[in-house]
């Protein structure tokens, strides 16, 4: 049973030894906002809403049948309470709050970049637990007194559902998780006590790092002691859960932006683009490495179309309306919303659409927000094959947006590889449950998983050569453009 602790929901997952969902719930806990840029979840909530989750799938069922229970989590939220009363003592601060957003530009300015990427593998962001714990020190009355007194606990979602789910008992995390906190030494495995001292964090706060699949801590259910054997964070699960377990081979998860992983192995490299480094796991002592580069927006792109441009009514209606032309005319979109990410990290351009001639019909228009999906998608991706000098050997689609029949075969044309879409598009629930059936032995090799993970459609690329050139050319040249204005 995985334990899915997402940004906006918590989820329980029953899968069985196919790897198909057996029985699911879903309960959705409130956002609070309460300054402008500010993002906050009630970690009661959380815990409430995740227990009650787990609760009504395990009322159907015999508990004896749970083997084990995997956490995936939504990453880098950041939650502190007592050691003592179990209490938290300020809300978690969830990754998308840019309250520190000033004291990362400060700490840029003070020439701890390379530091901070080649220690920790990550780029100076508001994103990234440390300067959240930092802010909770340093706000909350009388926290760094009770941290320096060994008072206090901090953690990721993972953290704090394993601390409630063994009543106390355990302070942990895993590998993945830890590798975002821009505390943790990814090198040297360790936390970093340059930077501890630098955020002014004591040691005593952080919980212990533990192998992503192996023994957390036991769980009460229902009466029954149920070992909780993974922990991971969201992404890295996905790409778990996609049997991306050779270097190379890079999982795309197509949701509100998409988020791009590719495991590189034991080695950990390091990008010249602004990628980020990260761990994927660590499993019986043995490390695992990623490369992770975001496209902002992507899905967000389509509710656009349907929520502000009103060119479609649901989402799906995309794949019919985009199937009634055979390519954009000539349209190309730059959903640069909210700026361009990687690899162009110009958070100042906005959104624009170049080619448009008399000619140009709502279908074409359409058609290229789904292309500058897929575009956006092999920009990061160029990126990554310049970084590695790795062959790419196939990407794996997940999230809401791989629904849609049109991104899919376009993203293959356009790389000209393979694109597989699984039957199952909950890659991360699977790849928690991935993770803790193996350290249980429920599944016997991770090669065995493959045949686990039913592959729904191929797509394969039908475009020649020069013709994928020249389209991604024009895409480049459109970006390039778009760059010239400015907010
Ligand atoms: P998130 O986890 O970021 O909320 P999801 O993985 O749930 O995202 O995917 C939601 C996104 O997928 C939405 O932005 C929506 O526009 C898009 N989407 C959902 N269904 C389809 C579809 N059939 N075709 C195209 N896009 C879709």
């Amino acid at each position: 049973m995985t334990l899915d602790q997402g940004t906006t929901s918590s989820r329980a997952i029953l899968f069985n030894k196919k790897g198909q969902i057996v029985s699911k719930k879903q309960i959705e806990f409130k956002q609070y906002y309460p300054n402008p840029g500010w993002v906050e979840h009630d970690p009661e909530e959380i815990w409430f809403s995740q227990k009650s989750a787990l609760e009504q799938v395990i009322n159907n069922i015999d508990a004896k049948q749970i083997v084990a229970i995997a956490i995936t989590n939504q990453r880098e939220t950041t939650f502190i309470w007592d050691r003592t009363t179990g209490e938290p003592i300020y809300p978690a601060i969830v990754w998308q709050c840019r309250r520190t957003a000033g004291y990362c530009e400060k700490l840029k300015a003070r020439g701890l970049e390379s530091y901070i990427n080649s220690t920790t593998g990550l780029t100076i962001d508001a994103y990234f637990s440390a300067t959240k714990i930092r802010w909770i020190l340093d706000n909350v009355d009388g926290a760094r007194e009770k941290a320096r007194g060994g008072r206090l606990c901090f953690g990721t979602a993972d953290s704090w559902l394993l601390w409630k789910l063994t009543g106390g008992k355990v302070h942990a995390t895993d590998y993945s998780n830890a590798s975002r906190t821009m505390i943790y030494d990814i090198n040297k495995f360790c936390w970093d006590d340059r930077l501890l001292e630098e955020f002014d964090i004591p040691k005593s706060i952080l919980p212990e790092v533990l192998d992503t699949s192996g023994l957390f801590g036991m769980a009460e259910i229902k009466g029954r002691q149920i070992p909780i054997m993974a922990m991971v964070g969201d992404q890295q699960a996905a790409l778990f859960g996609q049997t991306c377990f050779e270097p190379g081979e890079i999982k795309n998860t197509y949701g509100t932006g998409c988020f791009l992983l590719c495991n590189t192995g034991k080695q950990k490299k390091t990008s010249r683009t602004g990628l980020l480094s990260t761990i994927a796991w660590r499993i019986k002592d043995e490390i695992c490495y990623a490369m992770e580069g975001s496209v902002f927006n992507a899905g967000s792109a389509i509710q656009w179309l349907r929520d502000e441009m009103n060119l479609i009514n649901k989402a799906s209606d995309c794949d019919t309306e985009a199937g009634k032309v055979k390519d954009s005319g000539g349209v190309y979109f730059v959903p640069a919303f909210t700026g361009l990410g990687a690899p162009y990290w110009d958070m100042h351009t906005r959104g624009t659409m170049f080619g448009i001639t008399r000619g140009t019909s709502k279908q074409h228009i359409v058609r290229a927000v789904l292309d500058s999906i897929a575009f956006q998608s092999k920009d990061i991706i160029e990126a990554m094959k310049s970084d590695l000098d790795l062959p790419l050997k196939s990407i794996y689609a997940d999230g809401g947006a791989c629904a849609c029949n049109t991104i899919m075969q376009f993203q293959a044309d356009i790389l000209g590889i393979q694109v597989y879409r699984p039957k199952n598009i909950e890659s991360t629930a699977l790849g928690g449950a991935f993770m803790a059936g193996l350290a249980s032995s429920f599944w016997v090799d991770k090669e065995s998983l493959r045949d686990v993970r039913e592959t729904d459609k191929i797509f394969y690329p039908e475009i020649e050569d020069d013709m994928r050139t020249k389209l991604y050319s024009k895409w480049q040249k459109s970006i390039e453009c778009a760059m010239l204005w400015k907010d």
